[in-house]
C-alpha cells in the first residue's frame, strides 16, 4: 500500500509461485491534482519501477473513474510506458463495445457537467447558501477532476487516465465482467484464481447505494438528470434571467406576487425577523448536494471487485475499490457459468481485506464483513485523516467510527492505514499493538519514511 498523503488509493501486489512472479498494481491516484500531489504521484510510479528493476506489471488495474484512483496514471504516465503492463484490466461499464456501459456512460457525462454549470452560476451568486451548496457540489467534483477553480490550468480528469490505461494495455486490455474467473497472468495456471465479483450489470443494484435504509436516491440516473435541469432553471430563474417557459415551475410568472407584497397574516407572520428561523426560502439549495452524491455514490459503485484465491491455502485476499452497497448486494446474484463458487467461502477465506471506500459508512456491506472470520485477517484502509475533506466542519466522516470499531473487532486489531494514524491498541508499533498483531507482526514492514506499507502473506 502506497500512502498518497490525501484521500488515494494505490496497491502492489506482488505474487510469488513456483519460481514465478507476477506484479498487479491495483489504482494509483490521489484527490487533488497540485504541485505536491503531482510528483508525489510520479515519486510512487518511480519506486515501483524499481522494485519490479526492469519487469513489466502483468496487470495493472483501474477499479473505477475518480482522481483518487486514476490520477497518477495521468501524472506519472511516462513512468508507466517505460514499465510497461502485461495485461490492463477494466470494469465492463469502460468498454466502448457494451451498449448498456456507453449509455451509463452519456448519462454520468451528462450529470457531470450541469453539476458544472450548477456549481459555476451558484458561484455568482451572492447571498442564500449558494457558497455552501456550491462547495458540496465541488467535493464531488473534485473526484472528476472538475472542481474548475481549485485546479491549475489543465484539468486532469480520470477520463484521461483510463484512456492511458487503454494506450498502456494495447491489445491486452480486458472489460470483466461479475462472473468470470482468471487465471493470474504471470504464474502456472491454477496457482492464484481471480474472481470478478462486481460491478454489478443488473442497473437497479449499479445505482443502488443504500437500498437497506429506504430509497433516499433515484434508482435510475434520468430522473436527476431532470432534477438538475430543474435546479439550474430555479438558479437562473433567481439571478433574474426568467427562463422561458418556465417548465419546472408550478405557476406561470404572471401568477408570481413578491414576498414583501403580501398581506395576508401567515406571510407577515413568516416575514417577522424573530421567525427567520423558520425560513425555507433557501432550503431548496441542499438539492445541490443531493444530485452531487448520487454521481459519486454511483461511480464508486462502479467499482471493480476482485478477489484473489491462493488456490493452495484458499486464503483470499479482496479488493473492492469504492465499492458501495448495490455492487456489494449484488455478489449473491452472480452466475458463474456453470462453476461452483460459494461467496460466503471467499469472505470466510478473506485474509486482507482492501476496505472500501476509504472506510466510509456504506461501501462494507455489513452482512459480508460479518462473514470474514479468518483468524488471520488483515484490513488495510487507504484513508488519511488530514484530508482536507475529512477536516474540513462537517467533513467526511472516514474511517466511519462504528465500520471501524467493527473491523477492528474482526481483525483483532490488525489494521494498516494508508496515514498510520493509530489507536494505541492498533498501532504496529506500539506494545499493545504488538501483542495484538501477534506472530503477523513480522509480516509487516512499514518504511522508515512511511512511503510504503507491505505486508506478506503466506498462501
Ligand atoms: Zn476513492
Amino acid at each position: 500500500m502506497y500512502p498518497v498523503g490525501e484521500l488515494g488509493d494505490c496497491f502492489l501486489l506482488n505474487f510469488s509461485s513456483a519460481g514465478k512472479e507476477s506484479h498487479i498494481l491495483i489504482d494509483c491516484g490521489s484527490f487533488r491534482n497540485n504541485g505536491t500531489t503531482i510528483p508525489h504521484m510520479q515519486s510512487i510510479a518511480a519506486d515501483i519501477k524499481t522494485k519490479l528493476s526492469g519487469k513489466p506489471l502483468d496487470v495493472v488495474v483501474g477499479t473505477h473513474q475518480h482522481n483518487d484512483h486514476l490520477s497518477g496514471y495521468v501524472h506519472a504516465f511516462d513512468t508507466f510506458k517505460a514499465i510497461g503492463a502485461g495485461h490492463v484490466w477494466l470494469s465492463w461499464l469502460d468498454s466502448p463495445d457494451d451498449t448498456q456501459a456507453q449509455a451509463i456512460a452519456g448519462g454520468q457525462r451528462k450529470l457531470s457537467t450541469k453539476l458544472q454549470e450548477i456549481s459555476k452560476s451558484l458561484s455568482a451568486i451572492n447571498g442564500l447558501n449558494a457558497s455552501k451548496a456550491a462547495e458540496h457540489i465541488n467535493d464531488v467534483l473534485g473526484f472528476y477532476g472538475l472542481d474548475a477553480p481549485a485546479l491549475n490550468s489543465t484539468p486532469v480528469v480520470p477520463q484521461q487516465g483510463l484512456n492511458n490505461l487503454k494506450a498502456l494495455g494495447g491489445k491486452q486490455v480486458s472489460y470483466l465482467y461479475p462472473g468470470t474467473i482468471m487465471d493470474l497472468p504471470g504464474l502456472d495456471a491454477g496457482a492464484v484464481k481471480v474472481y470478478v465479483l462486481g460491478p454489478p450489470k443488473d442497473n437497479n443494484l449499479l445505482f443502488d447505494i443504500n437500498p437497506g435504509k429506504g430509497e433516499s436516491y433515484d434508482s435510475k440516473l434520468a430522473p436527476v438528470l431532470n432534477m438538475a435541469d430543474g435546479f439550474m432553471a430555479g438558479l437562473t430563474n433567481f439571478v433574474g434571467k426568467p427562463v422561458a417557459g418556465e417548465p419546472f415551475f408550478p405557476f406561470d410568472q404572471k401568477f408570481e406576487k413578491p414576498r414583501d407584497h403580501l398581506t395576508n397574516p401567515l406571510m407577515i407572520n413568516y416575514s417577522d425577523p424573530a421567525n427567520k428561523w423558520r425560513n425555507i426560502d433557501e432550503d431548496w439549495l441542499d438539492q445541490a448536494e443531493n444530485m452531487a452524491l448520487y454521481l459519486d455514490a454511483y461511480t464508486n459503485n462502479s467499482s471493480l471487485v476482485l478477489a484473489f484465491e491462493l488456490v493452495e491455502s484458499q486464503k483470499v485476499l479482496l479488493f473492492v475499490g469504492d465499492a458501495q452497497t448495490g455492487n456489494w448486494l449484488s455478489w449473491k446474484t452472480i452466475d458463474w457459468a456453470g462453476q461452483t463458487v460459494s461467496l460466503d467461502k471467499l469472505l470466510q477465506q478473506t485474509v486482507l481485506y482492501k476496505v472500501g471506500h476509504h472506510c466510509s459508512h456504506n461501501a462494507t456491506l455489513p452482512e459480508s464483513l460479518e462473514k470474514m472470520t479468518h483468524p488471520e485477517l488483515v484490513a488495510m484502509i487507504p484513508v488519511d485523516i488530514s484530508d482536507p475533506n475529512i477536516t474540513k466542519v462537517n467533513g467526511w466522516k472516514m474511517p466511519a467510527a462504528n465500520l471501524y470499531k467493527r473491523i477492528k473487532e474482526l481483525t483483532k486489531n490488525r489494521i494498516l492505514r494508508a496515514d498510520m494514524v493509530y489507536e494505541t491498541d492498533c498501532d504496529p508499533a506500539g506494545a499493545i499493538g504488538q501483542a495484538n498483531w501477534g506472530a503477523l507482526l513480522a509480516k509487516v514492514d512499514i518504511t522508515a519514511s512511511k512511503t510504503v506499507v507491505t505486508y506478506t502473506i503466506e498462501g
